[in-house]
């Protein structure tokens, strides 16, 4: 706590105005418009062999890495921890190691691949089972239910088709089998949906997306609606482990938060913009964003989303995989590379990453919409389909 007298230490701070900085001067010392990056790895002993700084080493816990879980909270409406972690990967996979050995999951059939094939391949040599139900079958859901799960495991929207599942439904059904209910909200970030507040226990974040989004950090995020035992043991096997994300790192991310808002409302309005323009394309056979009336989930996406359905949208192409690969290779703006969430647009060809077993149409390319103007991106496509069309004719 600074002694500064222009201390903004009482004022009333929203999480968003903390998110960009206007909470962080509370702590620094002296008062300077940034906090500090802490990099040491470890700190002094009291005299009578306590620590009541509450910091003894790094792999535990670091100020700046705390500053920012602090931000997180906030944005989460989080009345529990928010750890972050090396990637979101680590993060998941500690949150299911802490759930123990013997422990059951559910999980969506469509999810982010990795971590689909941690549950399915992993999972199981720490005794973690896994269940995949396609969650619009809420008879499926309530069966698998009724055997007896420890986690449901969420992701909305869902990477890469943007399947919407209704949080607040699931977290009924999953409390009143006494399951805990997880939610990976990386693509929709908390601008645009707080699972914590529509009855989810735990929110997820690979927060090497937007969070971040700048496509120069890995990381990861956990927070949690209360200080559960649950919560406890995660951040054990987060010590244990040292999957902590690292200060530089931290600071990094911190700084990439502070344009959150404005980052992800332009990339939404951006992505809302080129989903419209190719609904009725020729060369598009289906575009797949919550945004769109089409779109199966997009009353439950306008329910409990605000703000906008996110920057990423798929698009599946005339033609086929051939096509689809000839198509991303002649963008000029948009960057052929996988990941999602930065600044600059980014498109993918997503069956050639997810391997034979990927439940993806091999004719889907997705786009991580950035923040270039949205005519030059549109421009970008029309003029890719049309040469991948003139190379198919000659
Ligand atoms: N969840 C989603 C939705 C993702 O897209 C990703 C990565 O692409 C992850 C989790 C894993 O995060 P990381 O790559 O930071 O480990």
């Amino acid at each position: 706590m600074t002694d500064n007298p222009k201390s903004l230490s009482s004022a009333p701070v929203s999480p968003e105005a903390y998110a960009v900085g206007g909470g962080s001067k509370e702590t620094a010392h002296p008062p300077s418009v940034l906090p500090p990056v802490h990099l040491a790895t470890t700190f002094v002993r009291d005299a009578d062999n306590q620590y009541t700084s509450t910091f003894s080493y790094g792999r535990d816990d670091n100020a700046t890495v705390r500053e920012l879980e602090q931000a997180l909270a906030r944005l989460e409406g989080a009345h529990g921890p928010a750890y972050f972690f090396s990637s979101g990967m680590s993060a998941a996979v500690c949150l299911l190691l802490a759930l123990g050995p013997g422990a059951k999951v559910v999980a969506p059939r469509v999810m982010y691949w990795g971590l689909r094939q941690w549950m399915k391949n992993d999972g199981p040599r720490h005794g973690i089972e896994t269940t995949f139900v396609d969650f619009d079958d809420a008879a499926a859901l309530d069966a698998t239910l009724a055997e007896g799960t420890d986690l449901v495991w969420l992701e909305t929207p869902g990477n890469p088709m943007w399947n919407i599942i209704d949080i607040a439904d699931v977290a009924a059904r999953a409390k009143a089998s006494g399951a805990k209910v997880a939610c990976d909200a990386t693509v929709a970030t908390p601008v645009l949906m707080r699972p914590l507040t529509l009855g989810a226990d735990v929110v997820m974040h690979s927060a090497t997306k937007y969070l971040n989004g700048h496509s120069d950090v890995v990381a990861g995020a956990l927070a949690f609606a209360e200080p559960t035992p649950l919560a406890d043991e995660t951040r054990r096997i987060r010590a244990g482990m040292g999957p902590i994300l690292a200060p530089l790192e931290a600071m990094l991310l911190r700084r990439g938060l502070r344009t959150l808002h404005v980052r992800v409302e332009r990339q939404s309005a951006n992505a809302l913009a080129v989903a419209q323009y190719f609904k009725r394309h020729p060369a598009i056979t289906e575009v797949l964003y919550p945004g769109l009336p089409s779109h199966p989930g997009h009353a439950i996406a306008t329910r409990q989303m605000t703000g906008g359905f996110s920057g990423m949208l798929s698009l599946r192409v005339a033609g086929g995989e051939a096509k689809a690969i000839a198509v991303a290779a002649r963008t000029r703006l948009w960057t052929r590379a996988t990941s999602l969430g930065g600044v600059e647009s980014l498109i993918e060809h997503r069956a050639s990453i997810e391997g034979a077993d990927s439940p993806v149409p091999r004719d889907l390319l997705r786009l991580s919409t950035g923040l270039e103007p949205v005519d030059e991106l549109i421009a970008d496509l029309e003029q890719a389909l049309t040469d991948a069309s003139t190379e198919d004719k000659s």
